[in-house]
């Protein structure tokens, strides 16, 4: 049976529309369940007995659980556990701007990132819609305030599991269900090219971001598996592509890795690579952890780095730091309670 936290508002409109209702009914559904937040049919006042026995026949109203939670005071970090014993994990952050959650969208991930915990571990399958819901939804819950933004950048790799993902979006970009504003979803990716050619056909207005962490197929290939597949180049064309048809900004990731990708050199062409982009760089201090080698690199040289980008036009921002002491890389909360540590 579908989970309804799963369900878009179009897919539930048609299930009435199947089952000789009115359309509308779905809109009363999906205020009551994202606006009201009542997620128990019998405290719906107005919707008759007839529909709540339709709707208790054919979908699942449950919700995973939250498991564990660390707190540190700008950020939270929350262990779930799916209804099959799997975990997956979410951090929620307190900008100036607003408040914005870090989502998963699998348990673990194939893409074998080297300097990942998640892809350590493996992917076990991919989360359904619903479970990426309820990681907004249980969180909100436990915070009573609503979350402004929402990145897609937890355990997994969200375009090997690009049919729900597609649904998530839709559910919390509806202004009718949880009613997240476009330019306040972010996508990462660590640049699966078939995914994003799908994105920028279906959706103009939501953020993406690209792990890229290297500016040459030399030391990307050393570090991200993918890059086997889908080099630089090629990643480099099909951005030029979203670029001209959406019109967007791009957010590059980039890992300060020592020894590794950091050195001036990288940061020269690192600039040289992106100069012709609509595009901003996001550096960020690598969290280091037990179970992998690389280091973090120091912070003259992630100065040193920001700067030669700064000096070459290219805009650029160092990731204000949250969550070291709480295990928020990506993958390390879920690795702990595996007890792999
Ligand atoms: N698969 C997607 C989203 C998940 S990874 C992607 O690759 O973008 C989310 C981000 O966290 C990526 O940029 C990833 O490279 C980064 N990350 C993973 N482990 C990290 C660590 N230990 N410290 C800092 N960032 C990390």
């Amino acid at each position: 049976m579908k989970n309804i936290f799963g369900i878009t508002l179009k897919d539930l409109e048609d299930f009435f529309i199947e089952n000789k209702d009115k359309k509308f009914r779905a809109t009363q559904i999906f205020e009551f369940l994202y606006k009201k937040r009542i997620f128990d049919l019998d405290k719906m006042t107005n919707i008759g007995n007839n529909n709540k026995e339709l709707l208790r026949e054919n979908f699942d109203f449950s919700f995973i659980k939250i498991k564990s939670k660390q707190e540190d005071k700008d950020v939270k970090k929350y262990l779930f556990e799916l209804k099959d014993g799997n975990f997956i994990e979410s951090v929620l952050m307190y900008h100036d701007y607003g408040i914005s959650i870090c989502v998963s969208s699998q348990v673990g991930c194939n893409m074998g990132c080297k300097f990942c915990e998640s892809g350590r571990l493996k992917k076990v399958r991919n989360l359904e819609a619903y479970e990426i819901v309820e990681q907004i939804l249980l969180i909100e819950k436990d915070i009573k305030e609503r979350i402004s933004h929402v990145v897609v950048m937890g355990i997994g790799e969200p375009f090997d599991n690009y049919e729900n993902l597609k649904d998530f979006i839709k559910i919390i970009n509806c202004n009718k269900g949880i009613d997240i504003g476009a330019r306040h979803i972010t996508i990462s990716t660590c640049g699966l090219i078939p995914g994003i050619k799908r994105f920028m056909e279906d959706f103009n207005e939501i953020n993406l971001a690209i792990s890229l962490h290297a500016p040459n197929d030399t030391i990307r290939n050393k570090i991200m598996p993918i890059n086997k597949v889908y080099n630089i180049k090629e990643l480099i064309n099909i951005l030029k592509e979203y670029e001209k048809k959406t019109k967007r900004r791009i957010t590059f990731e980039y890992i300060m890795l020592e020894n590794i990708n950091d050195s001036n050199e990288c940061a020269i062409e690192l600039a040289k690579l992106v100069k012709d982009l609509n595009c901003y760089i996001n550096l960020i201090p690598y969290n280091e952890t037990e179970n992998i080698e690389f280091k973090r690199s120091k912070k003259v040289q992630i100065l040193s780095f920001y700067d030669i980008l700064k000096k070459n036009n290219i805009n650029v921002t160092i990731r204000k730091e949250f969550g070291r002491k709480v295990d928020a890389a990506c993958g390390q909360l879920r690795a702990n309670q595996m007890g792999r540590k």
